[in-house]
């Protein structure tokens, strides 16, 4: 068995304390990767600080053109919020793709984003939707946030309290789904800002990217054809028991096109 301290934090401030006091602390929210993470002895912390039950931390709001989200929120909580189906429905509609009913239940937007699981859905919404993640010691933009395979721009002892989007003129995620655990093969997250178009995708390489190539021919025609033959580099592509490069490449032109297909249909 591990030794370890258990630490439940009654507010960010004594997080954020905990985290400066103990180097090798880390942080829990709802547990969906760090416990599973503990279980296969990849992660050694000599602390876990308990967010997972801070109200500071929750929360979803609507206002003035910008959805704002607590990073405690559950996956089920994005997914069946009014808010956020009024405001960025995409959103809504790829929350309730994570994993299964468990995992929607546990796991948080916050935990996922700090993650930054190569297959994970959020990221691509983040980044796609130009958010912005405010932490306990600065605000961070999508596009300098991502660093690659599990890399972050988080600095040790940050802490995701919030996330805030711009509300799109209209947005759309399409995910081929890995059929066991539910994680994207790819996922691809297509928005009109109003003023451009931002093609996120994610499962495929080795962390979530921007499909610059996409970007400028959906600007020039918000259409599925406009991808025909559109550049995807695909060289760093994941190769593995479930997929191999070209499959994923493959996928990830499907996806594209089946999330512009799907924002043609909708006014958000
Ligand atoms: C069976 C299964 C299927 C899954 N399927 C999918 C899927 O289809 N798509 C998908 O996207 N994900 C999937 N996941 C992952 C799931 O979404 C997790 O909930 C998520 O990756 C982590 O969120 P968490 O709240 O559980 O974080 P935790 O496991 O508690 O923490 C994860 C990491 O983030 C850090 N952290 C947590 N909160 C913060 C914060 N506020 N600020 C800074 N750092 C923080 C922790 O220290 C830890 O390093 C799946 C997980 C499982 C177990």
């Amino acid at each position: 068995m591990y030794a370890l301290n258990y630490v439940k934090a009654k507010s960010v401030k004594e997080a954020s304390e905990l985290l400066a006091a103990h180097p090798e602390a880390k942080l829990l929210s709802g547990g969906m990767t760090l416990i599973p993470t503990l279980k296969q002895r990849l992660a050694k912390p000599s602390h876990l600080v308990d967010i997972g039950q801070l109200e500071e931390l929750r929360g979803i709001d609507s206002k003035g053109g910008k959805l704002t989200i607590g990073a405690g929120s559950k996956h089920h909580e994005v997914a069946s919020s009014a808010a956020v189906a009024k405001a960025i429905p995409a959103l809504a509609d790829l929350a309730g793709l994570i994993g299964d009913p468990q995992v929607r239940n546990m796991g948080t937007m916050g935990g996922s984003v700090a993650n930054n699981d190569p297959a994970a859905d959020y990221p691509a919404a983040v980044l796609g939707l130009n958010g912005t993640i405010v932490t306990n010691k600065r605000e961070i933009a999508a596009d300098t946030f991502f660093k690659g395979m599990f890399a972050t721009a988080l600095e040790d002892g940050e802490i995701i309290l919030r996330f805030e989007f711009p509300v799109p003129k209209k947005a759309a995620y399409s995910k081929f789904h890995h059929p066991a655990s539910g994680y994207a093969m790819a996922g691809v997250m297509v928005v009109d800002t109003g003023s451009g178009v931002r093609v996120a995708v994610t499962g495929a390489g080795p962390g979530v990217f921007r499909w610059k190539e996409a970007e400028a021919a959906l600007g020039k025609s918000m259409k599925a054809e406009a991808l025909e033959g559109v550049v995807l580099k695909s060289d760093d592509f994941n190769e593995d028991i479930h997929a191999s490069r070209a499959y994923r490449e493959n996928l990830v032109r499907v996806m594209a096109r089946r999330a512009v297909a799907k924002l043609a249909g909708k006014k958000k």
